[in-house]
């Protein structure tokens, strides 16, 4: 008989392990504590991010993960996952210089770099039609709906007989013993199995706070918007010259002759991602708060940041905001590139995957298949 794995949290890590599980002939029993999940890997840009990733490590474990999104994208083309690739787009000559030589950097062929000049960003994506040098395009970057993508990888999932999806359980306790590993919820269900993964995300508090005590771990909270639908379609995700402030893999290039952030955008460790959805909208963003108490309010300046700085890289006024919401993520402050604990023979807490969990989260299932081997 298969061994049986339980995984605790709906999100996109769980999901990845539960797909992944399967794969490797474990027969999965999948539990959330809401109907459906609502945290970060609903929230989120839905990007696979591998252009920004610090080399070594971080990189390679993107690329393994930009791998498997693109088997897992090629089994549920109702992820929405495409590979779209991306643009960084240059607005001065500081930011040209930083892409220029991250260009030519001994990585940038597996990250599928190349620097274009405006016109040439101009013909690939005609609605950039603005002020600015150029632009670094990442090939290997890509993308996904968040919005569909947990319900359509859990379809698929529930075509499988060997899995089991249980929404409104939320897990209060774990116990265990000779028998194995037991999560209860609330009502007093309990979910055994030989193995258990927990991925609560940013929930490092609850019973689960005991594996969390000195944890390398800290959580962060984003700011996000949509705009109305835009007529002209976008193929690739855009990031500004900001972005380079806070992605790793630039961090030993020309940033110190980078001009200063506006006010409102370093007081908000702010950049501009942005990525069309499939509907027309454009998901755009962040803003970053590290330190709690986080605020309570959406708020507006950031944003009014944001549409300016498209404007002028479309060169005409940026789509109005439709919605705004904000989302939280656990984020791994330690070497570590995502925090992984045992906390009992065959039960692990995985979360902290930070601002790149989305990417990386198949090549942490993957790693964790490997220690099940
Ligand atoms: C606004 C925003 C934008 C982002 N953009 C990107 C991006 O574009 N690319 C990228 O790579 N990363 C991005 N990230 C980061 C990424 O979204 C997260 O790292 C990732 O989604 C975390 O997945 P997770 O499964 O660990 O957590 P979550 O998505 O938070 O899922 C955890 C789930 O566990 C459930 N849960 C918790 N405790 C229990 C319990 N006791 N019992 C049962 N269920 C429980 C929760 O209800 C939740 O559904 C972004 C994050 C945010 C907030």
């Amino acid at each position: 008989m298969s061994k049986k794995v339980v995984i605790v949290g709906g999100g996109i890590i769980g999901t990845m392990h539960a797909v992944l599980a399967l794969q490797e002939g474990y027969s999965v029993v999948q539990c959330e504590r809401d109907l459906t999940p609502l945290s970060a890997s609903m929230r989120n840009f839905g990007l696979i991010w591998v252009s920004g990733r610090e080399v070594g490590t971080e990189l390679e474990l993107a690329l393994r993960a930009r791998e498997i999104w693109g088997e897992v994208g090629a089994k549920v083309p109702a992820t929405g996952f495409r590979a779209n690739g991306s643009l960084t787009i240059a607005r001065n000559a500081a930011e040209m210089q930083v892409l220029e030589e991250a260009n030519s950097l001994p990585d940038a062929k597996s990250r599928g770099f190349s620097l274009l000049t405006r016109a040439e960003t101009h013909a690939l994506e005609p609605v950039l039609a603005g002020d600015f040098i150029g632009a670094l395009r990442c090939t290997q970057d890509a993308a996904a709906e968040p919005q569909f993508l947990l319900s359509a990888l859990r379809d698929f999932l529930k075509s499988n007989e060997n899995y089991q999806w249980v929404p409104n359980f939320e897990a209060m306790d774990f116990t265990h013993n000779e028998s194995g590993n037991h999560v209860t919820d609330v009502k007093g269900t309990t979910l055994s199995g030989d193995l258990v993964v927990f991925c609560p995300g940013a929930f490092h508090k609850g019973f689960l706070s005991t594996f969390f005590v000195d944890a390398p771990v800290r959580r962060v909270r984003l700011q996000m918007a949509a705009t109305v639908p835009l007529p002209e379609k976008i193929g690739h995700s855009l990031a500004d010259g900001d972005s380079l402030r806070y992605y790793p893999a630039f961090k030993d290039l020309s940033l110190s002759a980078l001009p200063p952030q506006p006010q409102v955008a370093a007081e908000n460790y702010m950049q501009l991602l942005l990525v069309q959805r499939l509907d027309g909208t454009l998901t755009i963003g962040d803003t970053h708060e590290y330190v709690e108490p986080f605020g309570y309010e959406i708020t507006e300046a950031p944003y009014e940041h944001l549409s300016s700085v498209i404007s002028a890289i479309f060169g005409t006024s940026a789509p109005a905001i439709a919605r705004r919401w904000d989302g939280i993520y656990s984020q791994s402050t330690g070497s570590e590139l995502y925090f992984r604990k045992t906390i009992a023979p065959g039960a692990v807490v995985i979360t902290g995957g930070g601002g790149r969990g989305n990417t990386i989260s198949p090549a942490i299932a993957e790693e964790t298949m490997i220690q099940w081997r």
